[in-house]
């Protein structure tokens, strides 16, 4: 949350793009909200109170920081020394929980009562839904009807939570045509209602915001490395990249140290090279998508195509526009992991460390499988979630 640390060249303009991505491609009817978002953003983020509250909810009810863990078995596995940054261990499972906390904490200041979101697999839902049952704010989700009959025990937890639970039936039925719902409500709604945007996507100031709010991991594992090390950086930086929120906040205190390098994992679902798949770094082209220009999945006539992926929170069709840049500059690099080298990722992480992952969080571990480092190198893979989640797919296999 530090503002020193956000001024780094990959920061966007004030218009909001990251060198060719991003900006705010909205329709007239939500350039209000958008302006006043925008407006109270800027001033709020920098309010002191604001600040401390946040940090305190941070601490003492999401539970960080998280541990930094040196895990020593997969260390010696791979021949290399590998840290695990446990978002796991937040509450609600997973990294979403420091983004929801900020904008509803914000939503609140701006004087919203009523909180709408949009989820796939349900983790953003379920933290969105918590954070308002815990501030007492009305929380509508919409949910593709295809998730919601997928994503079970998260509708439930949702609803225990008090927040409603909306379906939506036009499209594929899933997160894409939820978001669709969740922004149409938005525009019958300015006055009382704010859009927790779940990932670094959506129009500006979205994907910078909650850049900011997820970038409290890697400034969390600087301060760990240093106590551990000596050293406040790695050689490396690996996360998994659904819209791109867990790798923001790993990658985004790293990004101007030339010595880190940074790899993030797709959801390759059954190969790159197949209709089904998430990987939008290997196979998207640019295009706009919910009010930001990225990198996307979609046919020569600019329909988007269905993402597939065996986690659902990794089967987004784009990738938002930081990440969009850091891939086109080179900076970092994106790779796409396939279902089953994400299984067997999430086994070996479970017999070698006692770790359940998020099937998202496996993506990322399978990278140790493909990329070589020397023994004297410090690796961190960003443990986004736990698998509690995705215990019936791990049984089926
Ligand atoms: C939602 C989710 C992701 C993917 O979203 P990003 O915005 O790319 O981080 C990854 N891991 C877990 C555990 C998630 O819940």
């Amino acid at each position: 949350m530090k503002q020193e640390n956000k001024k780094n060249k990959y920061e966007p303009d004030a218009r909001g793009f990251y060198g060719d991505f991003g900006g705010a491609f909205i329709p007239e009817m939500l350039q209000h909200n958008i302006d006043e978002l925008l407006n109270s953003y800027r001033l709020i983020i920098n309010d002191t109170s604001f600040r401390e509250e946040y940090e305190l909810l941070l601490s003492d009810y999401a539970g960080r920081p998280s541990p930094l863990y040196y895990a020593k078995r997969l260390s010696e596995r791979y021949g290399t020394c590998i840290y695990l940054k446990r978002e796991d261990l937040n509450h609600t499972g997973s990294h979403k929980i420091n983004n929801a906390l900020g904008q509803v904490l914000l939503a609140e200041r701006m004087g919203k009562k009523r909180i709408i979101a949009e989820t796939g697999a349900g983790q953003h839902g379920v933290a969105t839904a918590t954070v308002c049952a815990l501030r007492g704010l009305e929380c509508i989700v919409y949910m593709g009807a295809c998730d919601v009959a997928r994503q079970a025990p998260n509708v439930a937890r949702m609803e225990m939570l008090g927040a409603k639970v909306v379906p939506v039936n036009s499209g594929n039925k899933t997160l894409k045509d939820a978001t669709n719902e969740a922004i149409r409500d938005w525009i019958a709604h300015p006055a009382d209602t704010y859009y927790v945007i779940g990932s670094v996507v959506g129009p500006h100031p979205y994907p910078e915001m909650v850049a900011m709010f997820q970038s409290v991991i890697s400034e969390e594992i600087k301060a760990q490395l240093l106590q551990k090390t000596g050293r406040d950086y790695p050689d490396a930086v690996i996360a998994c990249v659904g819209g791109g929120s867990n790798a923001a906040g790993a990658f985004v205190n790293y990004i101007d140290n030339d010595k880190v390098r940074l790899y993030g994992a797709e959801g390759g679902g059954k190969g790159a090279d197949t209709s089904l798949t998430a990987a939008t770094m290997a196979v998207g082209t640019t295009g706009i998508l919910h009010g930001s220009m990225i990198l996307l999945m979609q046919d020569k006539y600019g329909q988007i195509t269905e993402p597939y992926s065996i986690s659902a929170g990794l089967d987004y069709p784009g990738v938002g526009p930081l990440h969009s840049h850091l891939h086109r500059t080179g900076r970092a690099e994106y790779m796409p992991v396939n279902d089953d080298e994400a299984l067997a990722a999430a086994l070996l992480t479970t017999r070698l460390e006692g770790i359940i992952p998020a099937l998202e969080s496996a993506h990322a571990l399978a990278l140790l499988e493909r990329i070589r480092f020397n023994p004297d190198e410090i690796v961190v893979v960003n443990l986004s979630g736990r698998g509690d989640k995705d215990m019936e797919t791990y049984l089926q296999k």
